[in-house]
């Protein structure tokens, strides 16, 4: 998708600092921390949201999950533990309409959803 932002930081067209990155997943800085750590990881692939997967993605899933996993480590925030958030739509705040998820780690968050 030609307008899609995270589709052109996944084809390289627009820059951004990686984290990591196999075929199918990549992850890099948010360019507006909510944290110490704040990285997005996004299938490359042009999912809209979390409720646009379809049974077909199911693998590609698993990839992402792999991936934030790897992605907590390179951080270094994976002992301590983090937060994953993917918003959808209007009311849950999804501003980038292509799947990620945030992984925000470096401070204790609370159990509240504000
Ligand atoms: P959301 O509001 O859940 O859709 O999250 C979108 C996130 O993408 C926000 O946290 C933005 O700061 C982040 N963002 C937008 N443009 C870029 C960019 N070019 N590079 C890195 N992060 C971005
Ligand atoms: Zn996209």
């Amino acid at each position: 998708m030609d307008d899609c932002i995270f589709c052109r930081i996944a084809a390289g067209t627009i820059p951004s600092k990686k984290v990591y990155e196999d075929d199918n997943v990549l992850a890099f800085h948010d360019i507006a921390p909510a944290a110490p750590v704040h990285i997005l990881v996004i299938p490359k692939k042009h999912i809209t949201s979390a409720i646009d997967l379809s049974p077909e993605d199911e693998a590609l899933l698993m990839q992402v999950f792999q991936a934030i996993k790897k992605v907590a480590q390179i951080a270094g925030i994976a002992q301590d533990g983090f937060r994953i958030v993917s918003n959808v739509g209007k009311n849950g705040g999804q501003s980038v309409r292509h799947l990620h998820f945030h992984v925000l780690g470096g401070k204790a968050y609370g159990a509240n959803f504000g």
